[in-house]
């Protein structure tokens, strides 16, 4: 995944719900919003466009685009981070203005096999991997659980 491509499913997922790390690892843990840069069209920021992510937060990389500040380079810790990496409480401080690429990084794939990039973060951080979405025995296109047979 390049720097640009980025993110985060932090604090509530709309496939997870309630606030238990152990059904929602994205709650004690925040690796993607200190890695990725974080980088999106500008036509995101508030104002009259219709954009939710707010100005003050975000460094203009050029005419079209802006950056979260903090992930200009890769490696650093976006602003609306709020928490210790890896510690319970961790969370976006503008979850719900958060800019699309926030949207995108999905903790699991669509066949609901863990993310590798997702995985190998939190492994930065000596988190426990991610299993497979909770669902995804029983999704046909899901990884297959050694007792459960093939779809046909
Ligand atoms: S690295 Fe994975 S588990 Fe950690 S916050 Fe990001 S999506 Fe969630
Ligand atoms: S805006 Fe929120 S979800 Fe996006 S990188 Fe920053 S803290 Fe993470």
């Amino acid at each position: 995944m390049s720097l640009e491509t980025v993110a985060l499913t932090l604090v509530s997922p709309a496939t997870l719900a309630g606030d238990d790390p152990a059904a929602n690892p994205c709650l004690n843990c925040g690796a993607c919003c200190a890695h990725f840069r974080v980088s999106f069209y500008c036509g995101e920021l508030a104002g009259e466009n219709g954009g939710r992510v707010p100005v003050e937060l975000v460094t203009q990389m050029s005419p079209l685009r802006a950056c979260m500040k903090g992930t200009e380079q890769g490696g650093g810790r976006c602003v609306a981070l709020r928490g210790e990496l890896g510690r319970p409480g961790i969370h976006c401080a503008i979850y719900e203005d958060r800019p699309s690429p926030c949207r995108e990084f999905e903790i699991w794939q669509p066949d609901g096999s863990p993310n590798p990039d997702c995985q190998r973060l939190r492994a930065r951080l000596g988190l426990a991997p991610v299993p497979p979405r909770p669902d995804a025995e029983n999704d046909p296109e899901g990884p297959l659980h050694p007792d459960q047979p093939a779809a046909a």
